[in-house]
């Protein structure tokens, strides 16, 4: 293990060093020969050598992370989808043990990290994620790590995916270990949720697995799997849909647009956001959890806005993918007092967003900062809407959380 780790350590610094140079060369284009000589000006401690090589990987930048990164978020859904039908056929006694939820966020965990590394061999690894290994090593999780195992190897056998070989309880240990990185603003780093929105899980409702990759501090790609959102549009009380089919995976490459198919498989659809301008024909998504973010302020903002409909309340980041397909046009979200929001709740969500033509800023209109490791510093909260709307409605936040503050 500690050899391993360092092994990591080593090849990332190395693999940063690299990255951060021949990124920079990959981004500018083929007739920018004189931009990789300024990138190596401007950080003089790196080795930039400029070679034909990359000019041919400047026309396919994250072309196979996005098709790794949505083989592996589409694994990880079916893992979930698996737990999830047997958690609610289970009884009333055991739907409230836990444990189905933690064999699931792990397996999920597990299974991305796998299928990164394996889909990109020859890339330095690094994963920012939510769970770590530490209980499933105790003498205590050795059942669970057991269920775990045995999930991850029924999920990747059922998919027909050859390139694994039956794993090991270790093998799953080191997968859930590599999401140990803290991310920052140099080199690449996974950003992960392996079930965002664990309460939605439970409920059988709504969650996400969702997974970005940041370049130097940028999200640069994002995949959103939500197993249980409906193809058709939701939030807009149609009553008629002509599909009740559910599972929907977007994904997003910077300058590249948002994208929609089904879970299992489809032609893919380009999806933008809602182009609504009058608050009056707009609805807006909040969190299904109370505890999550403040209903009582956003239906004041909605209100002081111009609002009509209803707030819709699905839990994780499938209301950015909503959003992002033009379900509904705004997204508030309002932590209590104390709360840090965490990169991998956001990540994603945000590229599938802005990538469809949204925006996506804290409740004082600045872009949210993926750059600083694992927390965002957002001011208050979050906001989401499109362009039309976005003036109008951070006026109505800035009314609303004067309001508040002066009502203290
Ligand atoms: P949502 O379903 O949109 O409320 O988002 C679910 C995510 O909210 C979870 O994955 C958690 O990471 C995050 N979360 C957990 N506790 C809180 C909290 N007290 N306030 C805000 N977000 C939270
Ligand atoms: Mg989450």
């Amino acid at each position: 293990m500690v050899t391993h780790t360092r092994w990591l350590v080593a090849t990332r610094a190395a693999a940063i060093k690299d990255w951060s140079c021949c990124e920079s060369i990959r981004r500018k284009s083929i007739t920018t020969t004189l931009s990789c000589f300024s990138s190596t000006t401007r950080s003089s401690s790196l080795s930039c050598t400029w070679s034909p090589l990359t000019t041919i990987v400047s026309s396919m930048s994250y072309d196979k992370e996005l098709a790794a990164a949505k083989k592996a978020a589409t694994l990880a859904a079916r893992l979930c989808q698996k737990v999830q039908k047997a958690l609610l056929q289970s009884d009333v006694h055991s739907k409230s043990d836990k444990s189905p939820v933690t064999v699931a966020d792990y397996g999920s965990q597990a299974l991305v990290s796998l299928t990164l590394e394996r889909e990109l061999p020859s890339e330095p690894f690094s994963l920012v994620a939510e769970e770590d290994s530490g209980d499933l090593r105790k003498e205590s999780g050795q059942d669970t790590l057991r269920r775990i195992t045995d999930l991850v190897n029924d999920t990747v056998a059922n998919e027909g995916s050859h390139s694994f070989s039956t794993l090991t309880t270790d093998d799953v240990l080191k997968a859930i270990d590599s999401g140990k990185s803290e991310g920052g603003s140099v080199g690449r780093h996974w950003v992960l949720d392996p079930i965002d929105g664990t309460k939605g899980f439970v409920r059988g409702d709504q969650y996400a697995i969702a997974l970005a990759l940041l370049d130097e501090g940028k999200v640069v790609l994002g995949v959103l799997a939500c197993p249980n959102l409906p193809l058709a549009t939701i939030g807009r009380n149609e009553q008629h849909s002509s599909s009740n089919e559910v599972g929907c995976l977007f994904f997003a490459k910077v300058g590249d647009g948002t994208y929609m198919q089904a879970l299992d498989g489809s032609t893919q659809t380009k999806v933008n956001v809602s182009a609504v301008d009058n608050p009056e024909e707009a609805s807006f998504f909040e969190s299904y959890e109370a505890a999550h973010s403040s209903h009582d302020l956003s239906s004041t903002i909605a209100e002081k806005l111009g609002v009509k409909a209803p707030p819709v309340r699905i839990d994780s980041q499938a209301k950015y993918g909503a959003l992002s397909r033009g379900d509904g046009a705004i997204y508030l979200r309002f932590p209590h007092k104390g709360y840090r929001e965490k990169i991998w709740d956001h990540a994603a969500g945000c590229i599938v967003v802005t990538e469809a033509g949204g925006i996506v800023s804290d409740a004082a209109g600045n872009p949210l900062d993926f750059s600083k490791g694992k927390f965002l510093d957002v001011d208050t909260g979050i906001i989401v809407t499109n362009k039309n709307l976005m003036p109008s409605l951070l006026r109505a936040v800035k009314e609303s959380l004067n309001e508040k503050a002066s009502s203290l």
